[in-house]
């Protein structure tokens, strides 16, 4: 049987043509963009074309692109550029421990070495409303949360503006999916290439100009000196390609997550009934959470869950990461009040290109069927 990935939101497979624009860009373009013969001119070329064509579709100017190799990596040179930016002064940050861990776990690094750092409590929803953060400081907040799909609001970004405080946007989970025009005012955007059937290893890093930047990388000064590197010509024209695509196909692929949420929604709700959902209605409707159990007594385990799914060639998140061996339930579940046998019966769908209403039956009955094993196991017990 064919295997159904029900994981968009952890990453997406590479659009065929993006396929083919990276094909041609390895066999054709094999130079060196900082050489200047001829091999290097025309790959330099095609970069400059494809961040031109970026920063177009995204209403910003070329020199406000910078292509780094992960969304990971554009949100730390911000997050650390910021505090060598501001040295020997103290820095003072402000984000959500419902954020991702790439920005997270940057944060508490940081603070190890001396920098303010204040956690701003999301609603049970992992919304952050909002607040006024101290003039000169950065705050950094996801445009959508990638375990719930939770949207944040355009009056926090209003609210972090007008205090004078800079912004920094994770827009990872919201490129190619939903409207990013609230979000573009923001000083600092960071986007990942394999999240919007792009390739791995090519992410974005946005900055607005007047913006200082200190680089996280030194060395040949590529990317206006903002990110040392070679650049991988072929990465950089898939991401672009991967772009183009997103963008024209946004309000079908928006329209058929929201079918598909919805039905999914319905279908949970008919197996089991208590189920709680910890996506919004009105959130990004590529993601859905939904605990399937508040009761411990009910011994429901989503790793067992997300195993029995698997062994039936199905893919999807759970509520809980692996950490040195040990399971962990996950931080986003914890920071929105959930409590660990909660995050242990939660899961994550996400959505994406196929997927179709009969996939969606195909994992509900495969759920049940699961549940229903582990409900008949514990009266065995
Ligand atoms: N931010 C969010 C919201 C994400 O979902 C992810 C990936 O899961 C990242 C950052 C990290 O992106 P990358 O895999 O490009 O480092």
């Amino acid at each position: 049987m064919n295997r159904l990935f029900l994981d968009f939101a952890s990453t997406t497979p590479v659009h065929p043509e993006v396929i083919s624009v990276i094909e041609s860009a390895f066999k054709n373009l094999p130079g060196n963009p900082s050489s200047i013969h001829d091999d290097g001119r025309k790959a330099r070329f095609a970069i400059e074309d494809a961040r031109e064509r970026v920063a177009s579709l995204l209403g910003k100017q070329p020199s406000e692109i910078v292509f780094t190799a992960s969304a990971t990596e554009s949100i730390n040179t911000v997050l650390k550029s910021w505090f060598f930016h501001h040295l020997p002064a103290k820095s003072t940050y402000y984000s959500s421990p419902a954020e991702h861990h790439a920005t997270l776990l940057t944060l508490e690094y940081l603070e190890s070495k001396g920098v303010e750092f204040h956690q701003i409590q999301p609603d049970q929803s992992g919304i952050v409303h909002p607040f006024q953060p101290e003039q000169g400081s950065l705050v950094s907040l996801m445009a959508v949360n990638n375990e719930l799909g939770s949207i944040l609001p355009s009056a926090t970004i209003q609210s972090v503006l007008n205090s004078g405080a800079s912004l920094h946007i994770d827009a990872v989970q919201a490129l190619g999916k939903i409207d990013l025009s609230t979000f573009m005012d923001a000083d600092f955007l960071s986007f990942s290439g394999h999240k919007f059937y792009g390739p791995r290893g090519v992410g974005l890093l946005v900055v607005k100009s007047g913006s200082d930047l200190e680089p996280l990388l030194h060395g040949g000064a590529q990317e206006r000196n903002r990110r040392s590197g070679t650049e991988p010509t072929a990465l950089i024209l898939g991401f672009a390609k991967a772009l183009e695509l997103a963008l024209a196909t946004q309000e079908t692929t928006f329209n058929q997550a929201l079918k598909l949420n919805n039905y999914l929604r319905k279908n949970l709700k008919s197996i089991v009934p208590e189920v709680q959902f910890n996506s919004q209605d009105d959130g990004s409707p590529f993601i859905l959470n939904f605990t399937l159990s508040s009761d411990p007594k009910e011994q429901i385990d989503s790793e067992a869950v997300i195993m029995g799914l698997d062994a039936k060639g199905i893919s999807v998140s759970s509520g809980s990461a692996c950490s040195s061996g040990s399971w962990e339930p996950s931080h986003v579940l914890k920071a929105i009040g959930k409590s660990d046998y909660e995050a242990q019966t939660t899961l994550r769908v996400s959505f994406g290109h196929g997927i179709t209403e009969t996939d969606l039956d195909r994992f509900t009955e495969t759920l049940d069927g699961i549940l229903k094993k582990m409900k008949l196991a514990l009266t065995l017990l």
